[in-house]
């Protein structure tokens, strides 16, 4: 059993063992993580028919059936087997908030306990009786994280753990039968580091992307990272084409570093060089993430310097006020110096957006209301 994609300390297998998962198995990965080879080499070891994984896919993800009597076209032997060795769904959801056409928020249990959010941001919000007619989900990759931005809440409590593939997939999975829309966009900017989870999401991405998985297009979906340079270079040499967002705000190593422990370990002289190669061996413009913070990274030489690395990379800006997190001591700057900063980031060459409300709503998708809602479902008996 070697296709599965749970990094290896999510899950221990057995040296050698090869088909389904044993049925002994504690808990029986989830399907939703497998994809459609991977699905086929495990039946056919098995000793099933290799065809049958098109039509288990078919069930899981175009019908999306939620128990395996429902797989009707598969004989009863087959689904009871199935349903020993793989899981269906895994989340269970805790908590809404928001509703229809307005930015949505789904706190899922997993299954050992942890929480997890995703956020469902409307393009074109409802307006004068109209309805959203696009959908972004905002995924998450890990439970807390490792990168210790100094701003961020997501990792106050550090890392607990990957998520696997399956927990990835089900968090869009869900968000499409919960809101009875279709995700036409996903950003990878919810709690965690998509690239230090690389295995994992890569196996995610093959399914959200594929014709027999959640089928969007790859250009439909944004990685973010804090800066991970080899993993940047990976990605690069990766054939999908997914967008890639860097969290860089700050423009100088002296700033990113004050903020972004992970500058110390990739400098700029790094990070820009392999930003470079992802740019050109993927055609591609990539965004710059830009939150404002007052005295921190605001200032007119900040713009100036920022100007000059996006459009080194021909980058495009997205400026976005700092949402201030309990507990932090950041603030964000007043409207005018945001004006400013984006103004002096245009006069200098660069294409910039600053993005007031959705950047405060998709900053909801980062941690803060887990750990909120993480205390208070552990006070509760
Ligand atoms: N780890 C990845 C993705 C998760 S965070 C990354 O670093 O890119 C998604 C974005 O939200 C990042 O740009 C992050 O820096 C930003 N962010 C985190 N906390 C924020 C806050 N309090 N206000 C505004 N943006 C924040």
């Amino acid at each position: 059993m070697t296709s599965h994609s749970t990094e290896p300390s999510d899950r221990p297998t057995a040296a050698g063992d090869a088909g389904l998962p044993p049925a002994t198995a504690s808990r029986p990965p989830g399907i939703l993580g497998m994809t459609l080879d991977g699905l086929r080499a495990e039946l056919a070891a098995a000793g099933e028919a290799p065809f049958r994984a098109s039509q288990i896919m078919e069930w899981v993800h175009r019908k999306r059936v939620t128990a395996w009597a429902q797989m009707t076209s598969l004989p009863a032997a087959l689904r009871h087997r199935l349903g020993e060795c793989y899981g269906l769904r895994s989340l269970q959801v805790m908590r809404q908030q928001g509703a229809n056409d307005t930015t949505r928020k789904f706190l899922f249990r997993l299954h050992d306990g942890r929480f997890i959010e995703s956020v469902v941001i409307p393009a074109n919000p409802a307006l004068y009786g109209e309805t959203a007619d696009r959908h972004t989900l905002c995924v998450s990759t890990q439970v807390g994280c490792a990168m210790d931005c100094r701003f961020c809440a997501s990792g106050l409590n550090g890392l607990t753990r990957n998520l696997d593939a399956a927990e990835i997939v089900e968090q869009v999975v869900q968000a499409e039968v919960l809101t009875g829309e279709r995700m036409d966009n996903l950003v990878f900017m919810g709690m965690g580091e998509p690239l230090a989870n690389y295995r994992n999401l890569m196996t995610a991405l093959t399914i959200l992307n594929a014709p027999w998985g959640t089928g969007i297009g790859a250009r439909h979906i944004t990685l973010s990272t804090s800066g991970l340079v080899p993993q940047i270079r990976k990605l690069a040499a990766e054939p999908l084409p997914v967008r890639l967002a860097i969290s860089l705000h700050g423009a100088t190593d002296a700033v990113r570093e004050r903020i972004m422990p992970v500058n110390r370990k990739y400098p700029l002289a790094e990070l820009i060089p392999a930003l470079e190669e992802y740019v050109t061996a993927k055609r591609q413009i990539i965004t710059l993430e830009y939150i404002l913070i007052d005295g921190v990274n605001d200032s007119p030489e900040d713009a100036v310097q920022l100007a000059r690395l996006a459009r080194r990379l021909r980058a495009k800006v997205n400026l976005i006020p700092y949402n201030t997190v309990e507990g932090l001591p950041w603030v964000r700057p007043d409207e005018e110096t945001q004006d400013t900063f984006a103004a002096i980031v245009r006069q200098q060459g660069a294409t910039a957006t600053l993005r007031r409300e959705k950047g405060h709503d998709i900053q909801a998708a980062c941690g803060q209301l887990r750990l909120r809602e993480e205390r208070e479902l552990a006070e509760k008996p």
